[in-house]
């Protein structure tokens, strides 16, 4: 008799958009078929976790029958599309990049019918038309014989070299935490608002391996600017440089990150421009970046409302006075609301009639809800873990189910030194991979065996610089005994306004080490 094998289901959701009919599926399967939970992902995904092998098919076709869909959420090729989550309808750079990041879904959305032979009996169920342009773009031979394949144009017979990772964001609102991403695109309107095309970063990503030096978080360069017409021709170009200069021989080094640091952001242009067929121009000029989250009410600019709830650990759960599941259930059923999942794992809800604003928070209060942001501790607001244990293979350390005690502890700690007040960005993943991107953060913990963690430190609340490792093995039991003076320092030493991250990175570790050595503990 067969094991019972149990599997993870990924969304592939741009933007993080999950019409009603597709959530209250979900909803259902995770019942049904899961673990009774829903989790939002740090790629504006849901993952539905504890299936079955036996009730797999079940699961996914109910999926992609109801507006949904899983082809290219895992595996070495491009996964989910990020895009702000805000719905502002009043805003056409936020429509634009919405699009986009659809489109480039579309674009590079594998084109064999294996998915649907395999999971739907060879029935082709598309929920939406891909826009003409896309399809145009895909067959398209920009220069020479760069695409020849026929069935994946754009891939070939051998797919990528790793995952590839994109968003798409608008200038100045960095919920989507762009440095990250394989290839970045913002969205550049003229003084009309029309979108005339997009800036380009490229390079980044997050995953390493432990004692392995030459492996490392890095974040996205500048690459360029590129017209709005010509911007699938690019996304193609940058996609075939890494298809064909990717390291496919070790797979810690093929992400395209490593293509970037080997050669250099010139050598990866003229090589991408090669394939492009033309220049690219200058980037142009951007604000400073903002992290936004969009928790509580908000007007979307066309007479309606939405809502952002935090979801501490992007878990969707109920348990025993906290029920999110049964809640948004009950609103999503009972007001037909589209969501939008954001990329710090949290929920919007949409398209709200002002008239349905009081019911919503009522059903949300009487289920355990905060719909208030301010009442939420910032430390938990700004926070993110990833799965880890016991439903991602790759955990050494727990993440999910430890972040909690680790900030309750962290906060006592504030409390007690005098730092009431402070807050910043604490993230936790179970392993290197850095799936809830810990090295963006202020404060870092990254799993490296069973309750010790690596500390980083030296991010920024708007996440534009890599934190950097400050300590390797960290029990979580001595957390307390190793912050102390490390707080008391900050307290001491920092400047008006100034982040704790932003801190960290002044002073130096040198310093911070120094103080600690020589500190007493209260
Ligand atoms: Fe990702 Fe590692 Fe966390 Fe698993 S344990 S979810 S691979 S960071």
């Amino acid at each position: 008799q067969e094991k019972d094998y149990q599997f993870m289901l990924r969304t592939r959701s741009p933007g993080g958009f999950i019409p009603a009919r597709l959530y209250l599926t979900l909803d259902r399967l995770a019942d049904e078929y899961g673990n009774h939970t829903l989790r939002v992902t740090t790629r504006q995904g849901f993952q539905l976790h504890g299936i079955l092998k036996k009730n797999l098919k079940a699961a996914l076709s109910a999926i992609v029958r109801n507006m949904g869909s899983t082809l290219g959420a895992c595996g070495d090729l491009n996964r989910n599309v990020m895009a702000p989550p805000a719905p502002y309808k009043n805003r056409p750079e936020y429509q634009y990049a919405w699009e986009y990041a659809n489109n480039v879904a579309d674009l590079l959305a594998p084109q064999t019918g294996a998915y649907y032979e395999i999971w739907l009996d060879g029935e082709k169920v598309i929920s939406a038309e891909e826009a003409p342009e896309v399809k145009a773009a895909r067959g398209r031979n920009v220069n020479g014989t760069i695409f020849p394949d026929k069935e994946e144009p754009i891939y070939g017979d051998r797919y990528m070299p790793r995952k590839f990772k994109c968003c798409v964001t608008v200038p100045g609102d960095n919920s989507v935490d762009l440095y990250t991403n394989d290839v970045c695109l913002v969205v550049i309107t003229n003084r009309k608002g029309e979108l005339e095309g997009f800036n380009v970063l490229a390079g980044g990503g997050l995953g390493r391996t432990h004692n392995k030096e030459e492996t490392f978080p890095r974040m996205a360069d500048p690459i360029g600017y590129v017209d709005k017409e010509d911007v699938y021709d690019l996304m193609k170009a940058i996609v075939a440089t890494q298809r064909d200069y990717g390291d496919r021989a070790n797979r810690r080094h093929a992400r395209m990150k490593y293509l970037l640091h080997d050669w250099g952001v010139e050598k990866f242009r003229a090589k991408v421009e090669e394939y492009f067929g033309k220049k690219l121009a200058p980037f142009k000029p951007l604000p400073n970046w903002k992290y936004q989250d969009y928790l509580g009410w908000h007007e979307q600019g066309d007479g309606k409302l939405f809502l952002g709830i935090s979801v501490e650990n992007g878990r969707i759960k109920d348990e025993g006075s906290f029920q999110l599941k049964t809640a948004l259930r009950k609103i999503v059923e009972q007001f037909n609301l589209p969501i939008r999942l954001t990329p710090n794992h949290n929920v919007i809800l949409y398209e709200i009639e002002p008239s349905q604003k009081s019911a919503i928070e009522d059903t949300l209060h009487q289920h355990g809800i905060i719909t208030d942001p301010k009442e939420i501790d910032p430390l938990v607001r700004y926070s993110m873990a990833c799965p880890a244990l016991p439903t991602c293979g790759l955990a050494i350390a727990e993440s999910e189910r430890a972040l909690p005690g680790a900030i309750d502890r962290i906060r006592a700690l504030l409390d007690k030194l005098g730092l009431a007040k402070e807050h910043f960005v604490i993230r936790m993943t179970g392993c290197p991979n850095g799936c809830a991107r810990p090295y963006m953060a202020e404060l870092g913990f990254v799993g490296i065996a069973p309750d010790v963690y690596q500390v980083w430190l030296g991010g920024t609340p708007d996440q534009t610089r890599l934190a950097q490792a400050y300590e390797d093995k960290l029990h979580i039991s001595n957390l307390e005994g190793f912050f102390e003076p490390i707080f008391v320092y900050f307290k001491q030493n920092k400047r008006s306004k100034e982040s704790f991250g932003e801190f960290c990175h002044r002073v130096g570790f040198e310093a911070l080490r120094e103080f600690s050595a020589s500190y007493e503990l209260g």
